[in-house]
């Protein structure tokens, strides 16, 4: 299995330095992207937001996207990726620990690996519960970087409730869930928090409301409550990989019917042409 290491392919080895920023610190940014019949779906979005990302916390990028495109292309062949995902972090590099930035000579570090997974159709089809959680992240959720405790923690609460995800709320508002973003339906008409600081603008969130817009679905991209989500006729989250995965149960209260919704199950249809129509 091999890993892109800086800018080279290599053998997977143990790489990580002690004193990695990212390692100590959480000083850096990641994207996730997802691979379907060996190709990576929305690349171009992925490394927009990454150059985004680098640009808020003032990392400098140490190589240029469209050639870390490529070589995330190599390390997909290098591996024979079929179905999974690329996970690539770039931390602000190795440097004496000391909380303020490294001297300017000190050069980012990116690591990139792939890992299979299989597609999570059965979950798409049948959905799963959900849990509630208050939201006690930083206020710079927009920024996917290296720190994730709170999200780990609120992850590990809903599995160990037998959930498949946290929806995380900041008093009354609905923000999205830990490693998701959250939307609902109601009287036909879906709702999900702006894209602004307090949620991460996850790049299958704006691929939902391209596809809405194709669809002729009327989409607000507004906060809602708590007590909107629990009485919403659909609930539905949405990240790489898992894509659209209805949610049928939050805490103790039924959604809807208790099943899939129509507008969730024509989005899910929907969403799976973008990758398949790729392989026709
Ligand atoms: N929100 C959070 C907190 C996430 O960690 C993720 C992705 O893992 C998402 C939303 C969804 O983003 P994307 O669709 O880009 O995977």
């Amino acid at each position: 299995n091999n890993i892109l290491y800086n800018d080279e392919i290599m053998v997977r080895d143990n790489v990580v330095e002690i004193e990695d920023r990212g390692y100590q610190f959480g000083d850096g940014v990641y994207e996730v992207i997802g691979v379907y019949d060996g190709e990576p779906l929305l690349m171009d979005e992925h490394m927009k937001r990454l150059e985004r990302s680098a640009r808020e916390i003032r990392l400098t990028l140490p190589t240029e996207v469209g050639q870390l495109k490529e070589k995330l292309q190599q390390l997909v062949q290098a591996n024979g990726l079929e179905e999974g995902i690329i996970y690539l972090q770039v931390s602000r590099g190795v440097s004496p620990r000391w909380h303020e930035f490294p001297s300017k000579s000190t050069k980012a570090v990116t690591v990139a690996y792939t890992r299979e997974e299989e597609r999570e159709t059965a979950l798409e089809d049948n959905g799963g519960t959900a849990i509630l959680a208050e939201d006690i992240r930083w206020l710079r959720c927009d920024i996917k970087t290296l720190n994730l405790l709170p999200n780990v923690l609120a992850k590990q609460n809903a599995v160990e409730n037998n959930a498949i995800e946290a929806i995380l709320h900041r008093g009354d508002t609905v923000t999205e869930a830990s490693a998701s973003n959250v939307f609902i339906v109601k009287d036909g008409e879906l709702y999900t928090h702006p894209a602004d600081n307090y949620i991460l603008n996850g790049i299958t969130r704006q691929k939902i409301l391209q596809l809405c817009d194709e669809l002729g679905l009327k989409v607000h991209e507004e906060t809602y409550t708590v007590d909107d989500l629990l009485n919403a006729d659909e609930v539905f989250i949405s990240a790489t990989k898992t894509d659209i995965a209805p949610i049928l149960k939050v805490d103790d209260k039924t959604i809807g019917k208790g099943t899939p919704g129509n507008i969730t199950q024509q989005l899910v249809k929907a969403f799976r042409t973008l990758y398949e129509k790729k392989k026709a």
